[in-house]
């Protein structure tokens, strides 16, 4: 198997064993820094130890969506709103704040229907820059990763689907281009798609940037913004000494001892880890428990990784 491959599979890996592990402690307190996290699932919100949630469900329904269509083209977009809302239908609970929002003011299930029903959210309220979109956001660097611009394009476009503050659809094109990075050059760097963005924001991302390098993830909250989602999992990866599987599974970990929105940080985090590591860097224990929306497994997961991989070359 090629690096390539394993890495593109990891994307997906990485990001839906982060999501599973940081469920039982969502909205907790911070762990003590000698907590080990266990897929023991969310009985209340009936998931089941080892089960994902919505960050992964939505990754999936993309990864499906533009498996099914060779990318994220306008009738991909349709075809992922229409997704969305099917998962919405058994899925809601899990559900974001926006994202239950956009759902319910969606008209038809269209791309341009969510959009404007986003919009029409976002004027109710302004400051509404939740991480909602930053969560799903790794596996769009998956469907042409040789393809930089395009890449950054539809990124914003997938995050506008629900979350369209300038903030939600920047931090996407920011971590996508990271995971992408990772993908094609096995590193990890996040100021390299500061030029990917308007020029006025540049310098207020990368101070954001800055601060997080190496920094605590429990010092950037609430997590639930996109801003201190990204800081947070970006200090968790750049915080955690180790190479391979150690620096993926101890960066999970870090993730989730933050406290907070633990599934989700861990999920962003998980996406750029597995893009640099790799499938093959994921623990067995937690591959092998890993499951959820859509019946997928460790191996159904890896198996939609090749899908949209083998639907975009020619
Ligand atoms: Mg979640």
């Amino acid at each position: 198997m090629t690096d390539h491959r394993d890495r593109a599979r990891g994307v997906l890996l990485a990001s839906a064993c982060g999501d599973a592990l940081g469920v039982p402690y969502e909205y907790g307190p911070p762990l003590a820094d000698d907590a080990v996290p266990e897929m023991v699932g969310r009985p209340e919100s009936d998931l089941r130890p080892g089960e994902y949630s919505d960050d992964t469900a939505m990754s999936v329904c993309i990864a499906e969506a533009a498996a099914r269509h060779g990318g994220l083209d306008e009738e991909a977009l349709d075809d992922l709103a229409r997704r969305f809302l099917e998962w919405g239908r058994v899925g809601v609970k899990h559900a974001g704040r926006q994202t239950k929002l956009v759902f319910a003011a969606s008209s038809a299930p269209t791309a341009d229907a969510m959009r404007r029903a986003a919009r029409a959210v976002l004027e109710e309220k302004p400051h509404a820059a939740g991480n909602g979109a930053l969560m799903r956001t790794a596996v769009v660097a998956l469907v042409r990763p040789d393809d930089r611009l395009g890449t950054a394009r539809s990124a914003a476009e997938v995050a506008r689907l629900t979350h369209p503050h300038q903030e939600s659809v920047e931090s996407c094109v920011l971590w996508t281009e990271a995971v992408r990075r990772a993908l094609v050059g096995g590193d990890i760097d996040l100021v390299a798609g500061l030029d990917l963005l308007e020029p006025t924001s540049r310098s207020s991302w990368r101070a954001r940037i800055e601060a997080a390098t190496g920094a605590d993830p429990g010092s950037f909250t609430p997590n639930g913004y996109t801003v201190a989602a990204m800081q947070a999992a970006w200090a968790a990866v750049t915080s955690t000494p180790g190479q391979g599987a150690v620096h993926l599974s101890m960066s999970l970990i870090a993730a989730i001892r933050a406290g907070g929105d633990t599934d989700t940080i861990a999920a962003i985090a998980g996406g750029l880890l597995g893009a640099r590591w790799g499938a093959s860097a994921v623990p067995d224990m937690w591959r092998n428990a890993v499951h959820g929306y859509g019946g997928l497994d460790g191996a159904g997961l890896v198996a939609l990784a090749d899908q949209v991989l083998g639907s975009t070359q020619d």
